[in-house]
C-alpha cells in the first residue's frame, strides 16, 4: 500500500466518463509532474493499463469497485482485480454513483472495507446537498455519511476522506475558503483518528483557485473533476 502519510499534498484528477486513446496519448505528452506531490489520475476502467505504460510520477486510481469479491456479477470489478492491476488509489461513494446509481452508505462502506483489504487506497466521499446546506444540516449530513460509509478497518494510513459540496460538482459554484476549512475542522473533530486522515476538497477546482485551497490548515489536497481533463489547466493546478 502507498505510504500516504508521506505526502503533503494530493491531486486525485477524476476524469469521469471522458478520455480515448488518442487523448490519452496527448495528455501523457504534455503532463508535468512534480514528485514532491501525490497526483492520482482515476480514468475510466478500460484505459487504466494503456495510462499506465506512461512512465510519470503519478498513480493509478479508479472511479469506482464492485462490493463483491468474485462470481455471478456481470460487468464488476473487484477490488483484488485493481490490487492485480497495479491500481493503488479507487473513488468511493462519488456523489454522482450515490444519486444517479444508488450507491448507499452501507455499499461505500463495504466497497471500501474490500479495497482496503485488497491494499488499495479508498478515496471516500461525503458531501452535503444545496437543499441540505440551506437547511443548515451540512454537519449532520456529514456526520452521518462519516460514521456508516467508513469501515471499520479504515485508518489514517489506508483512507482518504474528500469532502465534496454536491452542490459546487461541475457547476462553477464552491464554498468560501473559510467554510471549507471549518468543514475539514469539524471533519477532524469527529474521531481522534481523523486528526490525521488526510482530507482533499473537491467541486469546482481550477487553477484560478486550487493555490487558495491547497494552503488552507486542514486541507491536504483536492479532488478534481472538469479541470483535469484539461491538461493544461490540470499542469497550473499541480504545479
Ligand atoms: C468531482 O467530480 O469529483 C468534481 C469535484 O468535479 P468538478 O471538479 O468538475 O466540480
Amino acid at each position: 500500500m502507498i505510504d500516504i502519510q508521506g505526502f503533503s499534498n494530493f491531486f486525485v484528477a477524476n476524469w469521469k466518463l471522458n478520455g480515448n486513446k488518442t487523448f490519452i496519448e496527448e495528455y501523457f505528452q504534455k503532463l508535468t509532474v512534480n514528485p514532491s506531490n501525490c497526483i492520482v489520475i482515476c480514468s475510466p476502467y478500460i484505459y487504466l493499463n494503456q495510462i499506465s505504460s506512461h512512465e510519470k510520477n503519478f498513480y493509478l486510481g479508479a472511479q469506482d469497485v464492485s462490493q463483491y469479491k468474485d462470481g455471478p456479477y456481470t460487468g464488476e470489478v473487484s477490488s483484488n482485480m485493481l490490487k492485480d492491476n497495479n491500481i493503488d488509489f479507487c473513488i468511493v461513494g462519488h456523489s454522482e454513483r450515490r444519486q444517479l446509481f444508488n450507491e448507499t452508505n452501507d455499499v461505500t462502506n463495504i466497497k471500501s472495507s474490500n479495497l482496503i483489504n485488497s491494499g488499495v487506497i479508498p478515496i471516500i466521499c461525503i458531501g452535503e446537498t444545496l437543499d441540505e446546506k440551506e437547511k443548515g444540516i451540512t454537519k449532520d449530513i456529514l456526520k452521518n455519511q462519516i460514521f456508516r460509509s467508513i469501515p471499520n478497518n479504515a485508518n489514517h494510513n489506508n483512507t482518504i476522506i474528500a469532502y465534496e459540496p454536491i452542490w459546487a460538482i461541475g457547476t462553477g459554484l464552491r464554498p468560501t475558503l473559510e467554510d471549507i476549512n471549518e468543514v475539514h475542522n469539524f471533519i477532524r473533530s469527529i474521531k481522534t483518528d481523523f486528526q490525521k486522515y488526510k482530507i482533499l476538497y473537491g467541486g469546482s477546482v481550477k487553477s484560478t483557485n486550487s493555490n487558495d485551497i491547497i494552503e488552507l490548515d486542514n486541507v491536504d489536497g483536492c479532488l478534481i473533476g472538469g479541470a483535469s481533463v484539461n491538461v493544461e489547466e490540470f499542469n497550473i493546478i499541480i504545479s
